[in-house]
């Protein structure tokens, strides 16, 4: 790590004399990690993963798959059809599915209720073989069908995909088997064990967990889904509409892997009746939720206006949206910060939660990062993500494209605001929208505070002299502490900035862009109204759906009542 760090600083200082920092964050414990990440394929001319995707992508794009409801080891089709279109093409329809309706909701949660009762007798070492299985099959057999998916349902360049439905959902499955591993290994204080043993075991909750995925990111969905599975917990899956042939894949290689059927079912069904019917079941065990606020504000209070019903107190965990940002110190490294900005704003078109929406720059870099930033910008291409010049693609839906072109709009008709780059958008064959830049007078107009999800950046341009004032800003002007930034070569800044913004960000970052995090390398996950922090890609994340037992068993008879002391 050194090494690396003193050879990029003596190239950095010819380049940009930009300073090598060590470190300003306390020193926490490392070691060994264990199992390591999925690596990421590069794709190039002439490669064999680029070969295996292109096939994959023609089967995809040429036809319908037709994906059913899947209860235990049934199959279902409603009249209540549905299809999932490709983002960029949108009459180009990829997958055909149907909405479960209560009736079949609730019959999923009964097989889901039966099958635990067997999966929770399933030895941990048997899971961890299913799991690995799942991992290589998705490492290798399925990698590509699993990336075409990804890349033609919600629009995402090969990178994009590569990066998500490959190495992170690879990762959750080796990584969490991991974690559980780990866990197991603690067991409590025998003091003399010919006399006591204390032991504690995991169990999965009597009943069952929903996992109600989103779109963004196909390795969410199998997080979400299959690590309440691990721990012993029979699930109900609501996949995402605009992700739901990627979600298929992976459930079915879950299956082949051994995955028994029951242990997820496979839900599609319009969101508030998939909520209403699941929080109003005594089973409820737990919502494994990722998406927006307002859906997991619902779903919070839907439990709690049931909660004399339940038989476990549900477990909740909720990752939300973010308002993240970028803060940009005089003593930053423009170039830095360009090149991350337009990063971490524009890939996958701003649709990550951690994606930068808003930017802080002083007064004193602007001309050359505005300059920088529109240069780069203009250069973007914007199209199919199948081309492989493509830096970005489309929105994932209309009702993105609706909100996120209100946002423009708003930009359009403000005098507090411009926009400096970008601004156009077409729907007549996909979602598009070019990247778009703001700049802002005010700090707290709307398009600084609420979340867009989607490709705008706006910039609060502010005097030198105040970057304390800003500083404050950044945690106050929102609901959201999802994901943060700072730039700056000046340590002593630093040092005060991590400690000034510590409750602003789940998710920090120092002198680089507030996306892409990694399973086992940065736990994701933010506060405030951005979630309930349980860091998936971590080691705690696995066990909040575990259902510990404390076990003490005695080996002597009790043979008094009394105490020593009494009889003295
Ligand atoms: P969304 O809230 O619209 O939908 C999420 C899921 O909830 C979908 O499957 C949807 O069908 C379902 N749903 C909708 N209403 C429901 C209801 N009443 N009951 C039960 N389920 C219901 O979110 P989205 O548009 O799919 O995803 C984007 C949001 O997710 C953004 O806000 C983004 O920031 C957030 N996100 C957060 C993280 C994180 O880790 N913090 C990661 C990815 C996405």
């Amino acid at each position: 790590m050194l090494s690396v760090c003193k050879q990029s600083f003596s190239q950095s200082l010819q380049r940009s004399a930009v300073r090598c920092l060590g470190s300003v964050v306390p020193e926490v414990r490392v070691e060994d990690f264990g199992p390591k990440n999925e690596p990421v394929l590069n794709y190039l001319k002439g490669s064999p993963e680029r070969a295996e995707l292109e096939k994959a992508l023609n089967e995809t794009a040429n036809k319908t798959e037709d994906v059913p409801i899947v209860i235990g080891d049934k199959e279902f089709k409603t009249s209540d059809v549905r299809y999932q279109v490709m983002p960029h093409n949108h009459k180009k329809q990829i997958a055909k599915f149907y909405y479960a309706d209560a009736k079949l909701i609730k019959q999923a949660i009964d097989v889901a209720r039966e099958t635990q009762q067997k999966w929770d007798k399933t030895t941990v070492a048997e899971r961890f073989r299913i799991w690995d299985k799942a991992a290589d099959l998705m490492a290798g057999k399925y990698r590509a069908k699993l990336n075409a998916a990804t890349m033609l349902g919600q629009a995402k360049t090969v990178i994009q995909a590569e990066i998500d439905s490959a190495a992170e959902l690879i990762d959750f499955f080796r990584l969490n088997a991991y974690f559980l591993k780990e866990a197991t290994k603690y067991q409590p204080i025998s003091e003399n064990p010919k006399v006591t043993k204390n032991s504690m075991r995991y169990r999965g909750i009597d009943g069952f967990v929903a996992a109600v995925s989103p779109f963004n990111f196909t390795a969410i969905g199998g997080n979400l889904a299959y690590t309440p599975a691990l721990m012993g917990n029979a699930v109900l899956w609501k996949p995402s509409d605009t992700a739901l042939l990627s979600n298929w894949v992976n459930f079915k290689i879950c299956l082949e892997a051994g995955v028994p059927p029951g242990v997820v079912n496979f839900v599609p069904s319009d969101g508030p009746v998939f909520g209403d019917t699941i929080t109003a079941s005594p089973h409820l065990a737990g919502i494994n939720f990722t998406g927006s606020v307002p859906t997991f504000t619902r779903l919070w209070k839907q439990v709690g206006n049931n909660i004399g019903i339940y038989k476990n107190f549900p477990r909740l965990i909720g990752e939300c949206g973010g308002k993240n940002y970028h803060f940009v110190h005089p003593s930053a490294d423009p170039t830095t910060v360009i090149n991350g900005t337009i990063r971490s704003a524009f890939e996958f078109c701003g649709q990550k939660c951690s994606a930068c929406s808003r930017m802080y720059v002083p007064e004193s870099l602007w001309p050359k990062i505005k300059e920088g930033l529109l240069s780069k910008r203009s250069e973007l291409k914007i199209g199919d993500p199948t081309d492989y010049g493509s830096f970005t693609s489309a929105v994932i839906d209309d009702k993105a494209f609706k909100r996120i072109t209100g946002y423009i709009d708003h930009a359009k008709k403000s005098s507090n605001l411009e926009i400096i780059g970008g601004g156009k958008y077409d729907d007549s064959t996909g979602y598009f929208i070019e990247p778009t830049i703001v700049q802002t007078k005010d700090p707290l107009d709307k398009i600084m505070t609420e979340e867009i999800f989607g490709p705008v950046l706006t910039i609060y341009v502010y005097p030198d002299s105040k970057v304390k004032d800003t500083l404050g800003l950044v945690g106050n002007s929102t609901q959201f502490a999802l994901t943060g930034a700072v730039f700056a070569q000046d340590e002593a800044f630093l040092k005060s900035a991590i400690d000034e913004l510590k409750m602003t960000a789940g998710n920090f970052y120092v002198n680089d862009k507030s996306t892409g995090s990694v399973v086992g390398q940065q736990p994701f996950g933010g506060a405030r109204m951005s979630g309930t922090n349980d860091k998936a890609g971590g080691p705690h994340y696995a066990l909040r759906w575990g259902n510990p037992q404390a076990i003490k068993e005695t080996f002597v008879p009790l043979t008094e009542v009394d105490y020593p002391y009494m009889k003295q």
